[in-house]
């Protein structure tokens, strides 16, 4: 999984959550990363964090689905706030499903395995 996100603690919280479900986690810090990751890992899904320096994770996910290897990967949007209009613009840039902050991580991993295609390995389902 392919985790893009500039805020160390999201970074920490992301990874970790799903290292310990099981999963191999890389992180890109922000949008240019995240596609050239994207593209050279080819990850199985990928959170894509919308706020980021240097390039947002909109622009991110267009360039990714510009191309051939990058085209069917599974992205979800993780917006900042919910806000009206969020969903649409996250879907029409390009991804597959959105999320909002604060995170729900059970949920977050649930979807992702679920967009992956993946069989949840590890035991944890809660972080408490
Ligand atoms: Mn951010």
């Amino acid at each position: 999984m392919l985790v893009a996100e500039d805020s160390p603690v999201n970074q920490i919280l992301l990874t970790d959550f799903l290292e310990l479900r099981g999963h191999e986690v890389i992180v890109a810090d922000d949008g240019a990363e995240a596609v050239r990751l994207a593209l050279q890992q080819r990850p199985d899904v990928i959170l894509m964090d919308v706020q980021m320096p240097q390039m947002d994770g909109l622009e991110a996910t267009r360039r990714i689905r510009a191309t051939a290897d990058g085209a069917h990967v599974p992205i979800i949007a993780v917006t900042a706030l919910a806000m009206d209009g969020d969903r649409d613009r996250c879907l029409a840039a390009g991804c597959d499903d959105h999320v909002s902050k604060p995170i729900d991580l059970p949920a977050l991993a649930d979807l992702a395995e679920r967009l992956a295609g993946l069989p949840r390995s590890g035991g944890l389902s809660d972080p408490k």
